[in-house]
């Protein structure tokens, strides 16, 4: 970041007074540029025979492998409609958001994952642009090693965990280390 987004006055990164972190801090103005973390919103989509849409990714990263419909939330959505929002664009599929099933901090890529439970609203779903196919599938159709990534691979163990137990509740989970690549290792692993 090497300009002020208020008055395109070039920026310092220094600590502002006050404050105990870097920040960008305009010369001119003084306006200080907060760069915060990212929440990810998602949504496991439950059809009605108890089956889970799964989106097969057709953009990087992790091409070629598997996700249930989940993004970046927009400003202004709450984590229910981003949801909703992830599975129209991904998916095709129109889904009611239920609650939240997992919440898990990935401080090492400065992410916040809000995934919900849905309920599928009808039975259309269908490739797009961001999945190259998309499959409902049973528990034991689930690929364990080929999930893109590790927060939607303890999302989905959380998910069928519940389930098995006829009791949902909301998961906490920090994830402390990094992946190494491939994911898949780390994944068949179990140590992640
Ligand atoms: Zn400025």
């Amino acid at each position: 970041m090497r300009y002020c987004n208020a008055c395109g006055h070039g920026v310092d990164f220094r600590v502002p007074e006050g404050d105990h972190l870097e920040r960008h801090v305009c010369g001119r103005c003084g306006n200080i540029q907060y760069i915060n973390p990212k929440v990810i919103v998602g949504v496991v989509p439950e059809a009605e025979d108890g089956r889970v849409l799964m989106c097969r990714r057709n953009i990087e990263p992790r091409l070629g492998l598997w996700t249930f419909p989940a993004g970046f939330m927009e400003l202004g959505e709450s984590s229910g409609q981003g949801a909703v929002r992830e599975a129209l664009e991904e998916a095709q599929a129109e889904v009611e958001p239920l609650d939240l099933i997992a919440v898990i901090n990935v401080p090492y890529v400065s992410q916040v994952y809000l995934i919900h439970r849905g309920r599928m609203l009808g039975t259309h779903f269908g490739p797009t642009l961001e999945s190259s196919e998309v499959r409902l599938m049973r528990e034991d159709e689930i690929p364990w090693d080929d999930i893109a990534f590790p927060t939607i691979w303890h999302s989905l163990k959380f998910f069928f965990a519940d389930r098995q137990i006829g009791r949902y509740s909301t998961h906490t989970l920090d994830l402390k280390f990094r992946p190494r690549p491939p994911q898949r290792a780390e994944v068949s692993g179990g140590n992640i």
